[in-house]
């Protein structure tokens, strides 16, 4: 009461008061509108069809490689085609080809190292190479970084390292540095290569599931000397004894049948609505979100083994289609890039595969906005994964609650999301990149009742919740294509530095 009575007591600052409020005003019709163009353009009951078919058993659960898969990508070109998306230079059909090979694992292997005999698929998991028998010098190598065996002759040698970089905990980073340390162990012209898993977050029950089904690999088949080099994956209870043994350059014997490949193309759908702003409609936003899922598998309670992906992530597929279809009447600043992933239930593939093979020059994306779910527990909020971490938190917020949402932060650090879904690709180039998600205010019972179980279907999702999440998602996702400034991401975090890199800060 005191401050306005002096501000009132002053003429000038009157009248910028005055028309701070006007402008407040202006700003609230002009949201006003946005919020009621987005309404009366989309419907609940066009979210509700997108999804009805997406989800349908039809699809039967649309893994990558599968009829299912294929289908919805047809459904996705069909519905660019008609709402009236145009196609990027060079993917006339909206389709980018990712060339996947589907790599199975082989049924046996057999690791001697003194008296220890591991076999697969109790203690080792193949990672790579061709059916072998041979016995060889080792050389133990600890994490096995640059500065570990950068005065060591590897050469006829196969090296046995930790597993990882001694720092990374997280499962998925693991497997990216074992990559990289296979070739590293190439370069140096090792034999092959054999990391002890231990002193790792995540069991190796879990990790030996995934080293015995198929995965795939975007790799050419061809170098002979890579396809060839045997990598492998050993849990021991006395990883002390392998590694005293190594020490004394014990020799180590390998029996393994290979690993085979075959072809598995898949695709990444691309469509453009292309900017009105003569200087800002080469700057493009890209919309994404995954439209794969895990197809087929166990049976449930009720004998069901369609795993459709409702949530995860046919509402995020489902929120692109009408995000392009609003775009596409009311175009943007900005040129809009919607795309749409394959293989993300394989490792975050398709978007791998499509920031090294961008349409547009990285540069010129000024923002990933992607749109993923794994399930919701909280009907009055939206999880926003990566929602601090750049300077779009405050437009996200107000789109939010203009559908009476609240967006919140990430509230399950301990999943990792931020580096399990498609945005991390993005944001490893530097281009600031998020992901919306339905609203969980943990990963617990009422998450894991759907995440990735047949259950995840149409019927058991909230409309009415559904239709709002959708509506904000749009409304963030214009807000960010019309703004005056790119958003960045904050200073100080961990993508900072290579974002500032990418666009010559
Ligand atoms: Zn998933």
């Amino acid at each position: 009461m005191y401050i306005i009575l002096i501000l009132l007591s002053n003429r000038t600052v009157m009248r910028q008061l005055f028309s701070v409020v006007l402008w407040l005003t202006v700003l609230q019709i002009c949201a006003q509108s946005d919020v009621e163009k987005i309404s009366n353009t989309i419907s609940q009951s066009d979210i509700m069809a997108h999804i009805s078919f997406l989800a349908s058993d039809a699809l039967q659960g649309r893994e990558t490689g599968s009829q299912g898969l294929e289908s919805a990508a047809a459904y996705i070109m069909s519905t660019f085609l008609r709402v009236g998306v145009d196609t990027m230079v060079g993917y006339g059909d909206f389709l980018q080809l990712v060339p996947f090979n589907e790599v199975s694992p082989p049924d046996s292997a057999i690791i001697r190292i003194g008296e220890q005999v591991l076999s697969l698929p109790n203690d080792v998991l193949i990672m790579n190479g061709m059916a072998q028998r041979s016995t060889m010098p080792t050389m133990y190598v600890d994490h096995g970084q640059a500065e570990d065996i950068a005065d060591k002759d590897l050469r006829f040698k196969i090296a046995v390292s930790n597993i990882g970089d001694g720092v990374n905990q997280d499962v998925y980073g693991i497997l990216e540095e074992s990559r990289a340390k296979r070739q590293r162990f190439i370069d140096a012209g090792a034999m092959g290569l054999i990391e002890i898993y231990q002193n790792v977050r995540t069991p190796w029950r879990f990790v030996k599931r995934l080293g015995q089904s198929k995965s795939l690999s975007t790799k050419p088949v061809g170098d002979k000397r890579t396809e060839q080099f045997p990598h492998l994956w050993i849990s021991t209870t006395d990883s002390i004894a392998v590694i005293s043994l190594i020490a004394e350059t014990t020799p180590v014997r390998i029996e393994m049948e290979g690993l085979t490949k075959a072809p598995l193309p898949s695709d990444n759908v691309i469509g453009v609505v292309p900017g009105t702003d003569a200087d800002l409609k080469d700057e493009y936003i890209i919309y994404s979100a995954h439209y794969d899922h895990v197809g087929i598998g166990p049976a449930n309670a009720e004998g069901d083994t369609i795993y459709n992906g409702a949530r995860d992530n046919a509402v995020g597929t489902s929120a692109i289609l009408a995000l392009a279809e609003y775009i596409a009447q009311n175009p943007m600043k900005r040129s809009a890039l919607f795309v749409l992933f394959t293989a993300e239930e394989k490792g975050l593939l398709g978007s791998k595969w499509f920031v090294d093979n961008c349409p547009v020059p990285l540069d010129e994306v000024k923002y990933c906005f992607n749109i993923d779910n794994g399930g919701y527990n909280d009907t009055s909020i939206v999880s926003v994964i990566g929602l601090t971490r750049t300077e779009a938190e405050d437009v996200m917020q107000q789109a939010c609650n203009a559908f009476g949402l609240e967006a919140i932060e990430d509230p399950a650090k301990e999943q990792g999301l931020f580096d399990r879904s498609d945005n991390v690709n993005f944001a490893k180039k530097g281009i600031p990149a998020l992901t919306f998600s339905l609203g969980f205010r943990a990963f617990d019972q009422n998450i894991f009742k759907y995440y990735h179980q047949p259950g995840d279907e149409l019927e058991t999702l909230d409309m009415d919740y559904i239709e709002r999440y959708v509506k904000s998602f749009i409304l963030s996702a214009i807000n960010i294509g019309n703004s005056e400034q790119n958003y960045f991401w904050k200073e100080g975090d961990k993508y900072y530095e290579v974002g500032r890199s990418l666009y010559g800060h």
